[in-house]
C-alpha cells in the first residue's frame, strides 16, 4: 500500500465536474482577473467565517503582508509572534523593515504560549501574530485581551486553519485581522496560489483592497504604495467548485483527526487539542525521538511523512540578525527536534489510517 501524504488527485476526482464547469466558465467570459468569481468567492468566504469583509490576494504571505501594510507597519516597529511557524510568518515582518520579535510555544500544543506575550511587549510592539498552527487556533482571547490593554493589533495567520472553530467562532475571524492561504495543500486549496485577509473593520478593508492593486484609490491614481496582490479569477473558480464538499472535508478531517488521537492514546504522543476548539489538521502530527531512523523506516514501508518545522526562525540564517527572542525560546527548540507530521487528507481511508496508525506504533517500538 502505498499513501499520499496530501491525496489532492482523490479530491479532484470527486468534484471533477463542478471544477472543470467553473474553469470553463472562466475561460469563456474571458475575465482572468478581477472576473466575478472573485467577489463571488470573497462573498462565501465571508459568509463562512463570519466576517464582515474577506479580500482574497495572490497568497498567503501577501495576505500577510499587505495585513502589516494596512497596518502602516513601519521600520523599527515590533510585531510579536511564533519561531515555530513557516517562514512566511516573520517574513513578511522582515520585508517591512520590522521586527520580529519571538515568543516561545507551549509544548502539548505547539502554538504561541498567550502567558509568555505580555513579557514581550515594549513600546515599539504593534501587532501580535499568532499562528493556528497544524488548523488548531491558539489561545485568541487571552491573546485579544493582552493586545486590547496595549491598543496593539492581533492579526491571526490562520494560512493552516481555514474551517476550524474557537468557541463557536470560525478561523480568521477572530481577532482584528485574519489571513489565510489556498496553497494546494492547505485544508481549502486552489490549484496555485491564493489567499484571502478577513477583518470587520471597514477601513482596513478598504485600505487592503488598495494596496492589492499597486495602492489604487481608483484607476491611475495612486494614494499609497500597494502591490500587485490579486488572486487570479481561475484560482478564484476552483476555490467556490471546493467548497461545494467543503463541509464535509472540514467533517472528514475532524473525523479522521479523532480516529488517530484515539489510536495513538497511551501509545505515541500527539499534538494536544484543546476542548474549546477544532483543529482541521493541515497537519496531523506526533511527537518522535529518533525522527530521522522513524521517517526512513515509515518511508521504507510506503508512509511519507513530514517535518513542521525543524529549524525554528530565530535559528534561521536570514532571520538571527534582524529578529529578536522573548526570553528563551526552548519549547520550540524542543519542539522542533521531535514533531513529525503523518498523512492527512478528507479522503483518507480507515484501511489507509489504519496502516500507519500499525506501523507508526510498531516503528516506535510499543
Ligand atoms: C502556508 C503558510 C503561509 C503562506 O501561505 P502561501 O499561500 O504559501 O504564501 C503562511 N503562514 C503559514 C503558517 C503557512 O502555513
Amino acid at each position: 500500500m502505498t499513501i499520499q501524504f496530501i491525496d489532492l488527485k482523490a479530491q479532484y476526482q470527486a468534484l471533477k465536474s463542478s471544477i472543470d464547469t467553473r474553469i470553463h466558465k472562466v475561460l469563456d467570459h474571458g475575465q482572468y482577473i478581477m472576473g466575478p468569481e472573485v467577489a463571488e468567492l470573497e462573498g462565501k468566504l465571508a459568509e463562512y467565517t463570519g466576517a464582515r469583509h474577506c479580500i482574497t490576494v495572490a497568497s498567503g504571505t501577501e495576505a500577510l503582508l499587505i495585513s502589516l501594510m494596512a497596518l502602516d507597519i513601519k521600520p523599527g516597529d515590533e510585531i510579536i509572534t511564533t519561531p515555530f511557524t513557516f517562514v512566511a510568518t516573520a517574513e513578511v515582518i522582515a520585508l517591512l523593515g520590522a521586527t520580529p520579535v519571538f515568543v516561545d510555544i507551549e509544548v502539548d500544543t505547539c502554538n504561541i504560549d498567550a502567558g509568555k506575550i505580555e513579557a514581550a511587549i515594549t513600546s515599539k510592539t504593534r501587532a501580535i501574530m499568532p499562528v493556528s498552527l497544524y488548523g488548531q487556533p491558539a489561545d485568541m482571547d487571552e491573546i485579544n485581551a493582552i493586545a486590547a490593554k496595549y491598543g496593539l493589533t492581533v492579526i491571526e495567520d490562520a494560512a493552516q486553519s481555514f474551517g476550524a472553530e474557537y468557541k463557536g467562532r470560525k478561523s480568521c475571524n477572530l481577532s482584528t485581522v485574519g489571513c489565510t492561504s489556498f496553497f494546494p495543500s492547505k485544508p481549502l486549496g486552489c490549484y496555485g496560489d491564493g489567499g484571502a485577509i478577513f477583518t470587520d473593520d471597514e477601513k482596513l478593508a478598504k485600505i487592503m483592497r488598495e494596496i492589492r492593486v499597486h495602492g489604487q484609490e481608483r484607476r491611475y491614481v495612486h494614494t499609497r504604495i500597494g502591490v500587485g496582490g490579486r488572486m487570479d479569477t481561475l484560482q478564484c473558480a476552483v476555490v467556490l467548485a471546493k467548497l461545494e464538499r467543503f463541509e464535509w472535508e472540514v467533517e472528514q478531517r475532524l473525523k479522521i483527526g479523532a480516529r488517530y488521537n484515539e489510536l495513538f492514546a497511551g501509545k505515541v504522543s500527539t499534538v494536544t487539542q484543546r476542548p474549546d476548539r477544532t483543529s482541521v489538521f493541515a497537519q496531523y502530527t506526533v511527537f518522535v525521538d529518533n525522527r530521522e531512523q522513524v521517517q526512513e523506516k515509515l518511508r521504507a514501508a510506503g508512509v511519507p511523512t513530514a517535518v513542521h518545522y525543524p529549524i525554528p526562525l530565530n535559528r534561521q540564517a536570514a532571520y538571527a540578525a534582524l529578529s529578536k527572542v522573548s526570553g528563551n525560546v526552548l519549547s520550540s527548540d524542543a519542539m522542533a527536534g521531535r514533531v513529525m507530521s503523518l498523512p492527512m487528507s478528507a479522503d483518507l481511508s480507515q484501511q489507509e489510517q489504519d496502516h500507519i496508525v500499525t506501523l507508526v506504533i510498531e516503528t516506535l517500538g510499543k
